[in-house]
């Protein structure tokens, strides 16, 4: 049984997750997934309702799960809260607390989504990229100091840290097409050179996955001309923070990106957006990211490759029908709401 705790959160939280629910039981049903779901609080609706964004209940549920299942969390009414009791330390809190060290960004391009990106049509045909972020070390979590005339943020990594974020990649480039691009700075930085020495060292472990050594500033630059030639990247938390969101640009909107964060016993996955509360509880988010972090979810922790990819098949079969939630609408596409979108994919599940 894969126990599964399910925090919707705040603004479009809620439903987005109801939503993706119906998608969730369609994939029980059809694969025969002996799953358990339970609720709790979390983020600005649980600071409503106890005073604190992470309930001691919502603690426990967590811990005795196999994995999280999150809408989002934040929103005006919370901004001005004590750092502490915002929604927003809540999250970074669950993510300390369970160890995800490793952040996973699939991006993909989608043909149906021609008229939402800024390239020129049929320049980004067939890309599909996975990003690797280490998450929880380097200058974000570095020694940091500040005197009046100087500051200072280090960048430390140990071998090991190295080791589990890039193993992973490899793990999945073996599954894939057996590429594998490894982002440094290893012409300045000593941190990138450990990287590199540890990158080519899996490599003898995975010998048919081919590694190409990108400095950060190339990868940055190859990412806009020739997308096409990235399969899998695992890179540090600084950069891979910005490359992320610079190959999110492919997706032709936030509400198509899902996440996974992995490390732990138990694993999170959410769309990589907010709560978007300049239209939460309109029935117009796209549901689409938090669906694909549901098929993450098949492929991670359930291990479940023929669901996870019949979820990802039946997105890009309604998309190619030409309906559109109001994010990816355009000329042509017939508009519908969250919770239409969400049935949509999960009648095309069989
Ligand atoms: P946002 O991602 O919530 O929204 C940015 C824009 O994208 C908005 O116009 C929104 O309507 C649109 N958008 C986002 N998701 C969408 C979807 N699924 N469908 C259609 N449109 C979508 O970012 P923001 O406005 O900067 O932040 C809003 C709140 O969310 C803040 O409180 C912020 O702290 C919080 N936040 C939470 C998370 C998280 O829970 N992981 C991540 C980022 C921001």
């Amino acid at each position: 049984m894969v126990k599964v705790a399910v925090l919707p959160g705040d603004g479009i939280g809620p439903e987005i997750i109801e939503s993706s629910m119906l998608v969730v039981n369609k994939v029980k049903e059809v694969f025969e997934i002996d799953f358990s779901f339970q609720k709790g609080l979390f983020g600005g609706s649980a600071y409503d309702a106890t005073g604190t964004p992470f309930p001691t209940d919502t603690k426990k549920l967590v811990e005795e799960s196999d994995a999280v299942l999150l809408g989002a969390v934040g929103g005006p009414k919370w901004d001005n809260l004590e750092r502490g009791l915002r929604p927003e330390s809540a999250l970074l809190e669950l993510r300390k607390r369970l160890g995800l060290y490793c952040n996973l960004r699939p991006v993909k391009y989608y043909n149906a989504l021609e008229n939402k990106v800024v390239w020129k049509p049929g320049y980004l045909e067939g890309v599909d990229v996975v990003v690797f972020r280490e998450l929880t070390g380097g200058a974000y979590f570095g020694t940091k100091g500040r005197t009046e005339q100087e500051a200072y943020d280090t960048i430390s990594y140990s071998r090991e840290e190295v080791y589990r974020l890039a193993e992973r990649g490899f793990e999945l480039a073996q599954k894939r097409k057996k590429i594998l691009h490894s982002i440094d700075k290893a012409n300045v930085l000593e941190t990138s050179r450990l990287w590199r020495e540890v990158v080519n060292e899996i490599n003898q472990k995975y010998p048919e996955v081919k590694v190409e050594h990108l400095y950060v500033d190339n990868a940055a630059l190859q990412l806009v001309i020739n997308p096409r030639q990235f399969d899998v990247i695992v890179t540090e938390n600084m950069f891979g923070d910005i490359l992320s969101d610079q190959a999110a640009s492919i997706a032709g909107s936030l509400g198509m990106l899902p996440s996974a964060s992995l490390g732990g016993k138990v694993n999170l996955y959410e769309p990589a957006h907010g709560s978007a509360p300049d239209i939460a509880g309109q029935n117009k988010a796209n549901p689409i990211a938090t669906i694909l972090s549901v098929a993450l979810m098949l492929r991670f922790t359930c291990q479940h490759e023929e669901a996870a990819q019949a979820v990802e098949v039946a997105v890009d079969q309604v998309l190619a029908q030409g309906y559109a939630t109001i994010d990816i609408a355009g000329p042509g596409k017939k508009v519908v709401g969250t919770k239409e979108m969400a049935e949509l994919i999960a009648n095309i599940i069989k």
